[in-house]
């Protein structure tokens, strides 16, 4: 149990008793072996102080570390309530933190994603988040551009003084802003892919082996499979992790009979799943040469052409002619196949670097690379549409750290917690 705010050590004196009998004031950020009285009940255990300086709200914060039972947190808690503290709304530690100026709104944003992460990738994300990369890149854009607006203001605010060779260069500093922007926004896909995993549909013909491919890829340990009924077929979802990557699987399943008719409606919702996908995998049977096979179009989608059933042919090599050759019944290039998915995620990231994974920041970076691109055609017109664009700019990426960011998108985040973080 965490107490935060000024009146925290007052709260814990009324609540617990070092068992040396020193005061828990004295000791900062050491813990102490004591005896909470709950009022009803008493438990041994510690409890923890650290003053507002070294503490994660900035504000005086006590913990107590007590047995884990039901009855003793509640017990705990109501004990705590009684002597004056309230309960913490979702996210407020992480709030408090936030408005005590220890994080940016992008990093108590990579604390969430912390939590919520379900994949070593999705946690190295939110690390580098949490850590503050974005938060020093969009922050080093933004000083960039403030001292640009600084300088066209004074122009603006002093014609008379500013010579004309005095105007700062401009065009290639907005250009050099822009160009940052940008290669944040490359990073969107993958980022999107660490956080949430590579989404992969299948899609072939009935008996072509994608139902076998899918167990398959899924293995039998990590898998988890699901049924999701749809309005003709159902849909068959399964992830796996590979490398640290989620990978999600879609099957469009149920394809059985061999009715045209079926067969179409097949393709077409193969079609349709291929939309939401990062990559369709397109899987064919070896061994069976009917004409067309491949001619299938997933709309401009990303197609890995699978050609399933080698064990009844030749090939036994993992990739050939741009194709993976595997058998899903042997499980030969199965593996190979599971770890060019995943490979995906890693994709247009820069090592180390920092990774969008956020739609609110991409929202933010699109709306700043707009204004960026309006200053740059309004150059050959008046320093003020300038100024406007350049400040709709600066404001969109300060969106993101939330030096710019309205109390109620402040809020929405921070409403996405759970209590107590
Ligand atoms: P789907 O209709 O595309 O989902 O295909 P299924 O996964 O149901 O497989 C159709 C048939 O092909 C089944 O009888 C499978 O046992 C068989 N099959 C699937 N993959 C392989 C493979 O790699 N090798 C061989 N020999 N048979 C396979």
């Amino acid at each position: 149990m965490r107490v935060s705010g000024e009146d925290a050590l007052a709260v814990a004196d009324a609540i617990f008793i070092c068992a040396d009998a020193r005061p828990l004031a004295g000791t900062p950020r050491l813990m102490r072996f004591g005896t909470f009285d709950a009022g009803d009940f008493r438990d041994k255990g510690y409890a923890v102080f650290f003053p507002a300086a070294a503490a994660y709200t900035g504000e005086d914060t006590v913990e107590f570390y007590l047995h884990g039972g039901v009855r003793i947190m509640k017990g705990a808690l109501d004990a705590a309530l009684r002597a004056g503290a309230r309960l913490a709304e979702r996210g407020e530690f992480t709030k408090r933190a936030y408005l005590a100026g220890r994080l940016s709104l992008a990093d108590a944003e990579g604390v969430a994603d912390m939590i919520n992460a379900e994949s070593a990738a999705a946690l190295n994300a939110a690390y580098r988040l949490m850590d503050g990369s974005l938060t020093r890149e969009i922050n080093g854009i933004g000083d960039f551009l403030g001292d640009v607006i600084t300088s066209l203001e004074a122009v603006l605010d002093y014609p008379e003084e500013t010579e004309d060779e005095v105007l700062p260069p401009l065009e290639g500093e907005i250009k050099d802003a822009l160009a940052r922007v940008n290669a944040l926004l490359a990073t969107a896909d993958s980022g999107r892919m660490a956080k949430y995993g590579v989404t992969a549909v299948l899609a072939g013909k009935p008996n072509a082996g994608k139902s076998s491919l899918m167990n398959a890829l899924l293995g039998e340990e990590r898998a988890i499979v699901t049924c999701t009924p749809g309005t003709t077929r159902d849909t068959i979802e399964g992830s796996v992790e590979c490398d640290g990557v989620r990978i999600n699987l879609v099957d469009t399943a149920g394809i059985r009979e061999s009715e045209d008719e079926i067969e179409s409606e097949g393709v077409r919702r193969a079609i349709r799943a291929a939309k939401h996908a990062d990559v369709v995998l397109h899987v064919v049977d070896t061994t069976d040469d009917r004409e067309g096979e491949d001619a299938l179009d997933f709309d401009g989608a990303r197609v890995f052409t699978v050609r399933n059933k080698c064990d009844l042919t030749s090939y036994k090599c993992p990739r050939m002619y741009g194709c993976f050759a595997v058998s899903a019944k042997e499980g030969v290039g199965v593996e190979e196949l599971r770890r060019a998915i995943a490979a995906l995620a890693a994709e247009g990231m820069a090592t180390g670097g920092e990774v969008i994974t956020s739609e609110r920041h991409k929202d933010a970076l699109y709306r700043a690379k707009n204004a960026l691109e309006s200053a740059l055609s309004s150059l050959d017109g008046t320093v003020d549409l300038t100024l406007v664009d350049l400040r709709e700019a600066y404001d969109a990426l300060g969106e993101i750290t939330g030096k710019t960011a309205t109390e109620d998108v402040v809020d929405a985040i921070f409403s996405k917690f759970c209590v107590g973080k």
